[in-house]
């Protein structure tokens, strides 16, 4: 779109009564930061250099005092004429750039994100991804961390906790696709969808229960490139957030709310194309297995192999590691298979001869991560495989949860880390795959403050350690 044609649009939506335009970026951790500015100050200038409105030293992971203006330019391509919440204002996702026309900040995820795309089609190739995003609606989620008397404490109330002990909850064990009146969550998230759908422009291909039976759901939406997909991620967690709040509700995308039950996971399907997106370079009608190519047995490859160090930037949070326990459908093992969801890579079958439905799962992802990163560093780990014809090893069908120790040294079944910590130190010697991409000072800062989350949360007693230890 030229300045022109922005102008013009941004005329129409003043005349339908639409004052402000909400700006939308994410921090290095995947935070959503936003500001709003008026219409009338979005002129020619401001949409070609930018505006002028940034300290980057308030934004995690950004820049130092000493370089802290940095420049916001809208990309328009992105443009919502209307928040459903406040017919007043439109929204836009920016671009960070570096003052005094200096060109992009380095430590824009959004910036990495398109970098990658153009890494991708200098090699041939073009990528497209499907996350599947969990999270819980729930009435209430309330913390208190910080009163000395109250210790460490946390509580959440979900309208649906009967489901817990009701009759119909044990006789399936689980919340996964109940229908309404059980489900009591089907008409908020069927407004989250539509909201989706009517004004973000998505198309929503599934909204169901989830299986954790305190408010947990799922919305899938249609695949695409990189970039378009990273920027959905943070809109429908965003969007999520404001229906909820709607209804007093809270919507939390943390990756282990609750003991005892599913967490919120974010698999992300992966297929690899060439650059013009005519072939899927994953699909193999000849494959007897699953119908896959040998460019995607490497790029499996590829994640096997950097998965452990991939972990720090998909499944980034110390929480993360709460979700990645035998039990509850989090993978464990770095290894592929079909249809087995212990395992952390799987290829889907549901029909045979698909070539445009060919594609990987990779499961280990939360949606706690800053999808940018993650689905960056996710392709560059199956580049890599590619470039280096890494083999992923046989398929493994098991159910590796029950195999026993000594069977899993047999076939070397790597693990993914046990917490975040583990998590940074296989990031900190294993990022070279992340180089065409991602810049030293990138990696070093990103594990920088990723190390002080671990530190932190090792500084506080938590619940379950009162309930064990109070009385030893
Ligand atoms: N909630 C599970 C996870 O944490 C995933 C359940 C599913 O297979 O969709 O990965
Ligand atoms: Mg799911
Ligand atoms: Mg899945």
């Amino acid at each position: 779109m030229s300045a022109a044609e922005v102008l013009e649009k941004l005329r129409r939506l003043s005349e339908k009564g639409v004052r402000w335009l909400e700006v939308h970026f994410t921090d290095l951790s995947g935070r959503l930061r936003a500001f709003t500015v008026p219409l009338h100050e979005i002129d020619e200038k401001a949409i070609e250099r930018g505006l002028g409105q940034l300290d980057g030293s308030s934004v995690e992971g950004f820049t130092t005092i000493a370089e802290s203006d940095l420049v916001v330019k809208p990309d328009f391509s992105t443009l919502v004429e209307q928040l459903p919440w406040n017919p007043k204002k439109a929204r836009v996702i920016a671009d960070i750039y570096l003052s005094m026309g200096r060109g992009r900040f380095n430590r824009d995820p959004r910036y990495i994100a398109q970098r990658t795309v153009e890494y991708l089609a200098e090699q041939g190739y073009r990528a497209y991804f499907g996350p599947e995003v969990e999270f819980m609606l729930l009435d209430s989620l309330t913390i208190d961390v910080f009163t000395p008397a109250a210790g460490i404490s946390y509580s959440v109330s979900s309208r649906e906790s009967p489901l817990e002990s009701s009759q119909y909850f044990q006789m399936f064990k689980k919340a996964y696709h109940t229908p309404t009146p059980i489900d009591q969550l089907a008409s908020i998230r069927e407004e989250i969808a539509e909201v989706l759908e009517d004004y973000f422009g998505f198309t929503v291909e599934a909204a169901h229960h989830e299986v954790a039976a305190t408010g947990q759901i799922e919305i899938d939406f249609r695949f695409g490139e990189l970039v378009e997909t990273a920027d959905r991620v943070i809109t429908l967690k965003y969007v999520a957030r404001n229906i909820a709040a709607k209804y007093g509700m809270v919507a939390t995308f943390m990756p282990k709310p609750i003991s005892g039950d599913n967490g919120n996971g974010m698999h992300t399907h992966v297929s690899l194309w060439d650059k013009d997106g005519k072939k899927n370079l994953f699909y193999d009608p000849n494959d007897e297995y699953a119908e896959v190519s040998q460019t995607a047995r490497y790029f499996i490859g590829g994640l096997i192999e950097h998965g452990r160090a991939l972990a720090a930037l998909v499944a980034p949070t110390t929480n993360s590691y709460r979700r990645l326990v035998p039990g509850f459908e989090a993978p464990i093992y770095l290894v592929w298979s079909k249809a087995n969801r212990s395992a952390a890579i799987r290829i889907p079958v549901y029909y045979k001869g698909e070539e445009k439905a060919k594609r990987i799962e990779f499961r280990p992802p939360d949606p706690s991560c800053n999808p940018y990163l993650a689905f960056a560093a996710i392709v560059l780990a199956g580049l890599d495989g590619i470039k280096k014809k890494i083999d992923p090893g046989d398929p493994v069908d098991k159910d590796v949860y029950h195999m026993s120790p000594e069977e899993k040294r047999q076939l070397g079944i790597k693990e993914l880390p046990r917490n975040l910590e583990e998590a940074l130190d296989e990031l900190e010697s294993d990022h070279e795959f992340l180089k065409p991409v991602f810049d030293k000072d990138v990696i070093e800062t990103y594990i920088e403050l990723k190390r002080e989350e671990a530190k932190t949360e090792k500084l506080y007693p938590n619940p379950i350690e009162v309930y064990m230890y109070a009385w030893i």
